[in-house]
């Protein structure tokens, strides 16, 4: 039920927010973001992210991890490297989680940082709670259900009948922006005050990988400086519309959503 802070997200206001390059703008201006995903196990993911990440408006993909002779074969434009976040050159956002498996240590690296960290999947699992709280810079915790309850301390069950009372307390207890995935996605900012809610979604977005592409995509967003909150919605907006897209009269994989990005991005604009 709508409710005095919660904000139905507004076609002008994601058009308005989508980064454009400037005139003199070079790769670097545009933003780097940093990938930490995938594994041996879970490639995919890593290929993924990277593919919602490049359609997402920064300057360049830069990858850390296992995966990178999965993700140089799909997308060549992708910088990659098998050494950790720690080792990276420049990087102005971070993604860590997706398929990534048990090694905390990446997930640390990046909280060190001082630049915008998205946590999702392995990486929400693996996050230090005093670690996300110590941050400077903003946290974007990309949770769905079942990763909400988890982080919670509840059940599925129970996020699923109060996904308002779950997306705030996930904020104020991790002091961060959280975005709760699922039919109507929503999200806080850390003070759990203004919530969006994305109008774009659809059932057809319930594809293994889908979540993938939403965390390049608004890892991307943030590399390209919006704010945690807006760089979330914008994501979930974008990647709503992708989804009705590839999904148009026929199911799509998630691969098909990240490549109908564009489209949406150009019905946006
Ligand atoms: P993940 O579970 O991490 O793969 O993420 C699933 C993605 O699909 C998220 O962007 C969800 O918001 C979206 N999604 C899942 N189920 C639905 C649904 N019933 N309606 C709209 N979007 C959905
Ligand atoms: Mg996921």
């Amino acid at each position: 039920p709508a409710g005095p802070d919660l904000e139905a997200l507004q076609h002008a206001d994601v058009a308005a927010l989508l980064p454009r390059p400037a005139a003199e703008s070079d790769k670097y201006r545009r933003g780097v973001v940093g990938i930490a995903a995938g594994s041996a196990r879970y490639p995919g993911a890593a290929v993924l992210a990277v593919s919602g990440a490049l359609r997402g408006g920064a300057g360049a993909v830069r990858y850390v991890g296992p995966a990178g002779n999965a993700v140089i074969a799909r997308f060549p434009e992708t910088l990659v490297s098998e050494r950790g976040p720690k080792h990276a050159g420049r990087v102005q956002a971070w993604v860590v989680g997706p398929g990534a498996g048990d090694d905390a240590g990446p997930v640390a690296e990046v909280l060190a940082t001082d630049v915008p960290v998205l946590l999702d999947a392995d990486g929400l699992r693996l996050a230090d709670r005093d670690a996300v709280r110590a941050r400077t810079a903003p946290t974007l915790m990309t949770p769905h259900a079942g990763e909400a309850a988890a982080l919670l301390g509840t059940s599925r069950e129970e996020v699923e009948g109060a996904r308002l009372t779950a997306v705030r307390d996930l904020a104020r207890r991790y002091d961060a922006t959280v975005l709760l995935k699922g039919s109507t996605t929503l999200v806080a900012g850390p003070d759990g005050g203004t919530v969006r809610v994305n109008p774009t979604g659809t059932p057809w977005l319930a594809t293994a990988g889908s979540g993938d592409v939403l965390s390049g995509l608004a890892g991307s967003l943030l590399a390209a400086g919006l704010s945690a909150l807006d760089a979330g919605s914008v994501a979930a907006y974008v990647h709503g519309l992708a989804g009705r897209y590839a999904a148009d009269g026929a199911p799509a994989g998630a691969h098909d959503v990240a490549e109908a990005i564009p489209a949406a991005w150009r019905d946006i604009h």
